[in-house]
């Protein structure tokens, strides 16, 4: 059975591990060790993400959650109110976002192997660098997992509480290489890099195209020093929508744009890279993961209230590789905030609900 006062502990103690993202070695390694002890084959990827597995009877189930946490994020002290609230103190975030989904994933396990009744086969993963683009689920092993539906715990709010609908994302990386020269002397033996690159960015998608499609010209630089013409600039930037050709005709426009910019400057070489950073998905009723969790939900009595999101998750990159993931609510509030707080109800009630899901042969 699962335990509030045992996922609350598991909770305060993996919040007392700082785990900003890219600095994630001491709480890899203690979650590690804790499904190690609850009987499970547990490793590290190459990328360092917490990979286990559970044996059981049935199609295998991913749950899955990420370990590293946004700053201000070190040295966090929870504050218990003693009955349902926990918060930080107010000097750094609380980090529900996403050690609640690492504690439920924990307590899953505990209660699903004491109780001893049958239940799927669990694998695990708890990836790391998420906050940071999605960095372990882009670099998993996933020729170790063999589930095709996962459970993301990594929501705000109830478990009730799903991402319906994430978006298609873009991004993209481009390098204009000029000439330099001094710019007093023999500017005209210049091939300014700089300005080639204003010329581009100024007609890159930028802002919002719908309700649904944005674009982000996020960084431009180029240049060293005012007395020269500058020979490099580089652009960064991306293209969002819930639609995928909608994306993709920005893409499209993107691309050609920076073509014609390229045989305005024959004299200047512009590489251009677009690339998909994670594909969107809409949740239906009969998706894999919905079929599975919905039922679960409503035999709780909670009512699945899917919501579009405008990022991405780790249940975004699942679905680029053929697993069919479902992000829920843990019970936290006010994410990647100093006033974030987890409502330890909803978390028990999330553990409850993917308990539930592993049971179901
Ligand atoms: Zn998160």
């Amino acid at each position: 059975m699962i335990q509030r006062e045992r996922i609350l502990q598991a909770f305060l103690d993996l919040v007392a591990i700082d785990s900003p993202s890219g600095e994630e070695d001491a709480i890899a390694a203690d979650l590690e060790r804790r499904l190690s002890e609850l009987g499970l084959e547990a490793w590290q990827d190459s990328a360092g993400n917490v990979l286990a597995r559970l044996p059981g009877e049935g199609e295998p189930l991913l749950l899955s959650a990420h370990m590293d946490t946004v700053e201000p994020g070190r040295g966090i002290k929870p504050v218990w109110d003693g009955d349902d609230i926990i918060r930080s103190d107010g000097s750094t975030i609380l980090g529900a976002d996403n050690k609640g989904g690492c504690a439920v994933i924990l307590e899953v396990i505990q209660s699903v192997l004491e109780d001893g009744a049958s239940h799927r086969p669990v694998e695990v993963a708890i990836s790391r660098g998420e906050e940071v683009g999605l960095v372990g689920a882009s670099k998993m092993d996933y020729s170790s997992l063999s589930s095709k539906v996962a459970v993301v715990i990594d929501s705000g709010g109830p478990p009730s509480s799903i991402q319906g609908q994430a978006p298609f994302h873009y991004v993209y990386d481009i390098d204009i290489t000029g000439r330099s020269a001094h710019a007093g002397l023999e500017p005209e033996k210049g091939v300014p890099a700089v300005t080639i690159g204003a010329e581009i960015a100024a007609g890159l998608p930028q802002g919002r195209f719908d309700y649904e499609t944005t674009g982000n010209v996020g960084r431009i630089e180029g240049g060293l020093v005012r007395n020269a013409v500058p020979d490099k600039c580089v652009i960064q930037g991306e293209m969002r929508s819930m639609d995928q050709l909608k994306v993709e005709d920005l893409v499209s426009r993107a691309r050609s744009h920076v073509e014609q910019v390229k045989r305005n400057h024959p004299e200047a070489s512009i590489e251009a890279d677009f690339r998909t950073a994670y594909p969107g998905y809409r949740l239906t009723e009969d998706d894999p993961a919905a079929r599975l969790l919905y039922p679960v939900l409503r035999e709780l009595g909670m009512e699945p209230d899917p919501q579009p999101v405008g990022g991405g998750t780790d249940g975004n990159v699942f679905r680029g590789q053929g697993i069919a993931g479902i992000v829920i609510g843990r019970g936290g509030y006010n994410q990647h905030t100093k006033d974030e707080y987890l409502v330890v109800p909803e978390m028990v009630d999330c553990a409850r609900v993917v308990e539930a899901a592993v049971l179901r042969t």
